[in-house]
Formats: structure tokens, sequence, C-alpha cells
């Protein structure tokens, strides 16, 4: 692993990845963001990659002015990014929604290796893109740190062959998913009704960006690393359990057939996750502090309230359906989930509205199909289209 081009480099695990890349001594070949040209000249200038992208056709032009003085090649609009899926070794996906689907696929489909942040596309995909791995030979590595986690408790065997399920594959593992609770843990639907947006914007573990920090607050964001989970590692919904593990100190667990437990801890610092998946299988020092368990104390871990945080019922739920009769209501809660957080970011809704809205969507789209990529990017759009109508 030599170049890595990182997609959403602007982000906060972008802004990460840049910093472990520099570490390992990895050339950046290609960065990219929506939009904003500030932050991506800063940061052209200083890692000098062949591409530039911006999503957003005016700030690419802005960027291109920017950057007129250099020898970067400023790309614009989706084909921009996509373009910088196809540069680099390694792709780290850290695009944020749905928009990183297609990038995604484009890294896949050339056989690269693709460390995911990105997990609404696995959330709103999984199928397709797991598929694709298979028969493009791609290697997927997630960075998530839960799913990094099990990954590194299942030694690297990420998916069985082609088409089999885990059960079928032999392994009958289960997973458990640590989750922190989020800033409102233990919260009562009443506490929650008070819930302003820079509450919900102020993670106790984490440092991200706004909208899985919303997530983390819902407990969306476990609700989707419960479908990412059971996408990644193909096993069903009853063998992944939330737990809620307040300190995250584990990042999460596989108990095996013989009652083994195996968990993957560490400080809460996703540059280990990042490096992980740019290194594997090797481990080389990083930049991060390390574990002292004996300052922790102890651990805590209790079972998810999914009477007062729904957004984590529905998702569990809509994993179930999809297991099951092959449905993509999960694209439909990813696409419900991204406008209504949108709209709660921008303080037109409530923060227990969110459910709510979902839900209402979710009902509209109960059973619903699709197998292409271009109608799944369909099916999304007219989701958001629908779930800002309810709004
Ligand atoms: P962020 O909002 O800080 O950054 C998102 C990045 O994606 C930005 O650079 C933005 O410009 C870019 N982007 C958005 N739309 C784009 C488009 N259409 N084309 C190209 N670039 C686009 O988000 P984040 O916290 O860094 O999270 C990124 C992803 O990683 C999310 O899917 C999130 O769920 C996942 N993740 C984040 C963390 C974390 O600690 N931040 C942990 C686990 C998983
Ligand atoms: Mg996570």
């Amino acid at each position: 692993m030599e170049t890595i081009s990182i997609l959403g480099s602007t982000g906060s695990i972008g802004r990460q990845t840049i910093e472990v890349a520099e570490r390992l001594g990895l050339a950046i070949t290609a960065i990219s963001a929506n939009s904003g040209a500030v932050l991506i000249e800063e940061q052209a200038r200083r890692v000098k990659p062949r591409f530039a992208a911006l999503y957003d056709e005016d700030a690419a032009g802005d960027l291109r002015i920017r950057l007129a003085d250099t020898n970067v090649k400023v790309l614009s609009g989706a084909e921009g990014v996509i373009a910088c899926a196809m540069e680099g070794d390694a792709v780290l996906s850290a695009i944020s929604g749905f928009a990183g689907l297609r990038p995604a696929m484009a890294a896949i489909k050339r056989g690269a290796r693709l460390a995911l942040a990105n997990k609404e596309t696995l959330v709103s995909a999984g199928a397709i893109v797991m598929d694709a791995v298979s028969k493009y030979g791609a290697e997927l590595i997630p960075v998530d740190s839960e799913h990094s986690a099990i990954f590194q408790c299942l030694q690297g065997r990420l998916h069985p062959p082609r088409g089999e399920r885990r059960e079928a594959a032999g392994g009958d593992y289960k997973i458990l998913l640590t989750c922190s609770g989020g800033p409102f843990r233990g919260f009562t639907a009443e506490q929650l009704e008070r819930v302003t947006v820079a509450d919900a914007l102020k993670n106790p573990n984490w440092s991200m960006g706004p909208k899985i920090t919303v997530d983390s607050a819902t407990l969306m964001n476990k609700g989707l690393e419960f479908i990412e989970a059971m996408r990644l590692f193909s096993v069903s919904p009853e063998r992944v359990e939330v737990i809620v593990h307040a300190q995250s100190v584990i990042h999460s667990a596989v108990e095996f057939a013989d009652g083994a437990v195996i968990a993957q801890l560490g400080v809460s610092d996703m540059r280990i996750p990042i490096q992980y998946a740019l290194t594997y299988p090797e481990r080389v020092p990083g930049l991060s502090k390390r574990l002292d368990l004996t300052e922790i104390g102890s651990l805590t871990f209790e079972k998810p309230d999914l009477e007062t945080f729904r957004c984590l019922d529905l998702a569990i739920k809509c994993a179930e359906r999809d297991y099951r009769a092959e449905t993509c209501e999960c694209l439909v809660l990813n696409a419900a989930n991204e406008t209504t957080v949108d709209a709660f970011l921008k303080e037109k809704r409530k923060f227990t509205e969110i459910p709510h809205i979902i839900e209402n969507v979710l009902g509209r789209y109960s059973g619903v199909r699709g197998s292409s990529l271009d109608e799944l990017t369909e099916l999304d759009a007219d989701v958001r289209r629908v779930t800002a109508e309810c709004i």
C-alpha cells in the first residue's frame, strides 16, 4: 500500500485520515469533498495530490482559481468525486450519507482496497455492495470503530463466499455491538422533549461530523451500525445484539460457537481503525494514546432502552424485514433519517419528532424493493422528496 485517495477529506474522518496517511508515509494522490474551497485548498497545498475534487461546481471553480499556481488538477461534480475513487492503492471513503454510494462502487469495481467509514452506503445498498466486493475481488475493510473491532475479533474473515449467508458458511457466531448510549443515556421520553440542537451536538466520547453526532444522540447511529454489521459480516439480525457500554472502551465483541468471547479494546480515537484499515493485516505504531485500564477502573453494560430511543428500534425492525424479505426498507430508513436530521439541525423539527417522521415515511414504503444501483438511487431521491413533504 503506497498511495491513497481520500473521499470526504475535509470532514472529521477525512482530516484524521490525512494525519494517519502522513504518519504512514503514504502518498495522497487524490482528495475530494462536497463544497467549500478554503479547507481543501489548504489540504491540497499540504499533501500535493494529483487531483482535488469538489462535488459543488461553483466551489470547484473557486478552487481551480485558488490552485492555479500548483500542479493539482481540480475536478468537479459527481464525476470528479468518482474520478478520485479511481486513484490510489486504497480509497478511504469518509463521505457522509448516501452520496458515498457511487464513489464506493467505483473503487470496488476496479478491485481496490476500500477503507469504508461511510456506513450509509452499506445501509442503503448493502446487498449490491457486498456482491460487487466478491465479484470484483475488492478488499472492503471497515473503518467504523465497532466494525473494525468485529473485523479484528474475526481476524479478518469479513464475509462468507459470494451468496452464502454466515450460518450456511458454518460460522454461527454472535456480534455484540457496543453503544455509548449517546449524550442522553438514561433520559426519559419527557426529558428528550426538551433537547436542543446544541445539546445533541455534544457527544461524550467522540468528536464527529454533525449528522453522525445527532444520529449518536437518537441512537439511529447504532441502528445504522446494526444494519452495517448484518451486511458486512453476512449475519442474520438475531446474531447482532446491541449493548450499551458508556465508557466506549470495548469497541465491540464476538461470541463464538463454543461460548468464547473475543473483544477489541482501545481509547476512543478513530485514527486507530483508520490506520488499521490501511495497514491490515500488519500493525505499526500510530498516533493515539495508549489505553490505561486501571485509570478507567470499571466498565458497565446495560440493555438499550428501545422504547425511549425509537430510532434504534425502527432500524432493527427494518433490518429484520430486509433480511427476511429482501426488501429495501433500510434504504428508506436512511434517506428519511438524513432528511429529517437535516431539518432538526436547521431547527425546523424537534428532536423527538425525528423517529415519528421516519416511522411515518417507512409506513408508505412497506415492502419496497429495488435491485439495481439506478433503482436504489431513484428510490432514495423519492424518499427524500416524501420526507421533505412530511416535514
Ligand atoms: P463530516 O460531516 O465531518 O464529513 C463529511 C465529508 O464528506 C466532508 O468532507 C464533506 O465535504 C464530504 N461530502 C459530503 N457530501 C459529499 C459528496 N456528495 N461528494 C464528496 N464529498 C462529500 O462527517 P464525518 O464525521 O467525517 O463522517 C463521515 C462518514 O464516516 C459518515 O458516514 C459517518 O457515519 C462515518 N463515521 C464517522 C465517524 C466519526 O468519528 N466521525 C465514526 C464512524 C463512522
Ligand atoms: Mg461507530
